[in-house]
């Protein structure tokens, strides 16, 4: 690629995060959250954001190097609570019905080697401080959206047998192919590929399965699915009425477990990177929806912890299918990043399910959710399980057994 081409998809990749990820509105506040790695491509994203007539772009920079700093040095109550104007700021934000977008250009072993006590504390205190924020989030109120750029040390996670000088360049490749910025009118692929995941959708809707029974080695796992569930896909509609794609790439179609209704246990597929750390080749067992053991051949602390966050990250909220031959599964390149590996497979989440994915969810507060089977935490992380071993049966309220997926693709 030469750095007249990258410049182009650069832009062009700005467009389709404004207008297609975060839809950004004539007279809306865009805030932005972004490392100082961004700053080119955050730069058009402003200048494309006040271009479409958004009313202020609010920008959070980040930076690893002060966030390890602070990990490592910080007083202990930094991570144990979390400021006001913390959620305040973001919380104020979203009530004046502001778009947020999330550019993520992570390190995956940033934070390798932090007391994960210290990761623990501070995912738990934030993720409480923003509960609020969450809620509307959960429930479509707002729209968001995250996208990712390439840094160096992830692309030398991504590509290590590449020469280095090459890594960043094969990353940007890979996710412009990923978010389909390599076909001619990229917004135009964009809505017919949002169309074949609805028609998915649509089916397993009519279906109303009462349960999904996965099979893989490893994995025998069964999930019920509570009454009224809905089958989500990748762009949302937020509470004016303006759709929105929370995840770019996305391939997934989802919904959420009855809370209690998970039995057996399952085997991750590919390494989660999560909260700066690998958690690799684990297994989780549940009883009545509760995680009764998880072991992990890398990370085992870290998954401990993750599923210790409070009672609800020891449930599922989130069932999502991708095929085995998706595009991005098809690359055959293992991102170390939930963004790209979650849509390159069959996965599941720990902690809180979406509003939406349940008939009337949107407009229910968090107990009336609960009283209808889906979990709530102060968390929610993906973790993939796909593989082209792997069979899914739908059981129907008769008790009929369908195949969903068979070797890992679609069975319709
Ligand atoms: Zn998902
Ligand atoms: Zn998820």
């Amino acid at each position: 690629m030469t750095q007249t081409e990258l410049q182009s998809k650069l832009s062009k990749y700005a467009d389709l995060a404004v207008q297609i990820g975060v839809n950004v509105q004539p007279g809306q506040i865009l805030v932005v959250n972004a490392p100082i790695s961004a700053a080119e491509f955050v730069h058009l994203i402003t200048a494309k954001a006040y271009a479409i007539g958004a009313s202020q772009v609010k920008v959070n920079w980040s930076d690893e190097f002060i966030t390890r700093q602070q990990f490592e040095h910080a007083a202990p109550e930094v991570f144990t609570k979390a400021p006001t104007w913390y959620a305040g700021e973001v919380t104020e934000f979203a009530e004046n019905g502001a778009a947020f977008l999330n550019v993520i250009a992570e390190n995956p072993d940033a934070l390798k080697g932090i007391d994960p006590e210290r990761i623990a504390n501070f995912q738990k205190t934030r993720g409480a401080a923003l509960t609020k924020y969450r809620e509307m989030q959960m429930s479509d109120k707002v729209s968001w959206s995250i996208v990712a750029i390439p840094s160096q040390p992830w692309a030398d996670k991504v590509f290590p047998d590449v020469p280095e000088e090459e890594r960043v360049d094969k990353l940007w490749e890979a996710i412009f192919h990923t978010v389909r910025l390599d076909r001619e009118d990229p917004v135009a692929a964009w809505q017919e590929h949002l169309d074949t995941l609805e028609q998915k959708a649509d089916v397993l809707n009519a279906k109303k399965y009462k349960s999904l029974h996965y099979i893989a080695p490893g994995t025998d796992l069964s999930i019920e699915l509570p009454e009224g569930h809905i089958w989500a896909q990748g762009d949302s509609i937020n509470a004016k009425g303006h759709s929105f794609v929370a995840n770019m790439p996305t391939e997934e179609v989802f919904t959420a477990p009855k809370k209690t209704g998970v039995n057996g246990t399952v085997r991750s597929t590919k390494p989660l990177s999560y909260g700066g750390n690998i958690i690799d080749g684990f297994s989780i067992t549940f009883e009545q929806g509760r995680i009764t053991s998880v072991s992990a051949e890398q990370g085992q602390e870290a998954l401990e912890y993750l599923i210790s966050l409070d009672e609800g990250a020891k449930y599922l909220g989130e069932v999502a299918l991708v095929p085995h031959n998706s595009p991005i599964s098809d690359s055959n390149i293992l991102y170390f990043n939930t963004l790209f590996d979650e849509n390159a497979s069959n996965h599941l989440a720990i902690g809180t399910a979406y509003a939406f994915c349940l008939e009337g969810g949107k407009e229910m507060n968090q107990d009336e959710l609960i009283a209808h089977g889906l979990n709530t935490s102060v968390t929610h992380v993906d973790f993939m399980i796909g593989s082209a071993e792997m069979d899914i049966y739908g059981i129907t309220a008769d008790g009929t057994r369908e195949p969903v997926f068979l070797k890992g693709n679609w069975a319709f």
